[in-house]
């Protein structure tokens, strides 16, 4: 059995994000949504509402999980007994703070690799500040986020 973990911050989760769940469940036979507090960045949602929401887009989808955690991606690795790690691409710019980010774990893990997989064209622009400021703007998202996720941003927002 393929384990892959697939780490983000997802406030809130997008079409984008479930593009790459589905890409990764082409390559791997579990896949773990590993929805992660930050610190240092402020979030629209709590980290129970992202993972509710991520939770209720994803409910309908086969051998994937939703999980929290705090503190280092390579221990929540450990712990779920897991060494890949799945990051999706947009643009190029994504490419070197994932560059980045890939090396960083494989220094404090090294048995560690990250896999990426690129989205669908139809979601490059996509990503969840946008969506947030269109949703805040009043413009429609049902195109970018799934519908529990358009509900609690409507009522969030207003
Ligand atoms: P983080 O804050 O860690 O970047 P995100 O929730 O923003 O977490 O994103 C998690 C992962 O999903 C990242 O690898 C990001 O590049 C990818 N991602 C987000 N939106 C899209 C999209 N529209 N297409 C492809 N990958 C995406």
């Amino acid at each position: 059995m393929r384990k892959v973990v697939y780490p983000g911050t997802f406030d809130p989760i997008t079409y984008g994000h479930i593009d790459v769940i589905k890409r990764g469940l082409n390559l791997f036979d579990e896949l773990i949504v590993a929805v992660t507090t930050r610190p240092r960045k402020k979030t629209l949602f709590s980290l129970e509402d992202r993972v509710k929401l991520a939770k209720e887009s994803l409910e309908n989808m086969k051998n994937v999980q939703v999980k929290s955690f705090n503190g280092l991606l390579v221990d929540f690795l450990k712990l779920e007994k897991a060494s890949i790690i799945l990051r999706g691409l947009r643009e190029v710019s994504d490419f070197e703070s994932e560059f980045q980010t890939a090396i960083l774990n494989r220094k404090l893990a090294d048995y560690v690799e990250t896999v990426f997989v690129m989205t669908n064209e139809k979601y490059f622009y996509l990503n969840s500040t946008a969506v947030k400021e269109i949703a805040s703007l009043g413009g429609d998202i049902s195109g970018f986020v799934p519908k529990p996720v358009e509900k609690m941003l409507r009522d969030r927002l207003k």
